[in-house]
């Protein structure tokens, strides 16, 4: 049986992207020969649209371009990843980098500029507070 790996839906190119896009990457989809995929949007769980507006994690909170805070769907949805993640075993994930619910080790900084920080998304964050251990796209050179 193929080991179990959660992935972010967009980068295996399903369009639930903010911007009803997807972010196909070849190497994440290439893990499919020796992994079983298993893929999850979190915001798209937590209740958010297709499209929707970005948003970034400001101060420990998420908020919306327009300054709405969003934070129950991003907190909603990390909760039904891991939910999705433990039923199926997984122990890995990888999940698209510098997203506010999936980045890992570095996101945006809140000020919707293009810059950057230090920190997890929500999901990240939750998933590897359950001993989950996360990837980014671009470090799967590990696999
Ligand atoms: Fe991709 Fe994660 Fe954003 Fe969904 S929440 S579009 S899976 S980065």
């Amino acid at each position: 049986m193929k080991k179990p790996i959660l992935v972010s839906a967009c980068l295996l190119g399903q369009a639930c992207r903010y911007d009803g896009k997807s972010k196909p990457n070849e190497a994440v989809l290439a893990l499919m020969e020796k992994y079983e995929l298993i893929p999850v949007c979190p915001e798209a769980l937590g209740g958010l649209s297709i499209p929707r507006l970005p948003s970034e994690i400001r101060r420990g909170a998420v908020v919306s371009e327009n300054g709405a805070d969003v934070t129950e769907f991003f907190v909603t949805g990390a909760m039904e990843a891991l939910k999705i993640a433990k039923k199926h075993g997984c122990e890995t994930a990888v999940l698209k980098a510098r997203s506010p619910s999936c980045g890992s080790g570095e996101i945006y900084d809140g000020s919707f500029s293009g810059e950057l920080t230090e920190g997890d998304g929500i999901t990240a964050s939750l998933l590897k507070k359950n001993g989950i251990t996360v990837y980014t796209e671009d470090e799967i050179t590990v696999f």
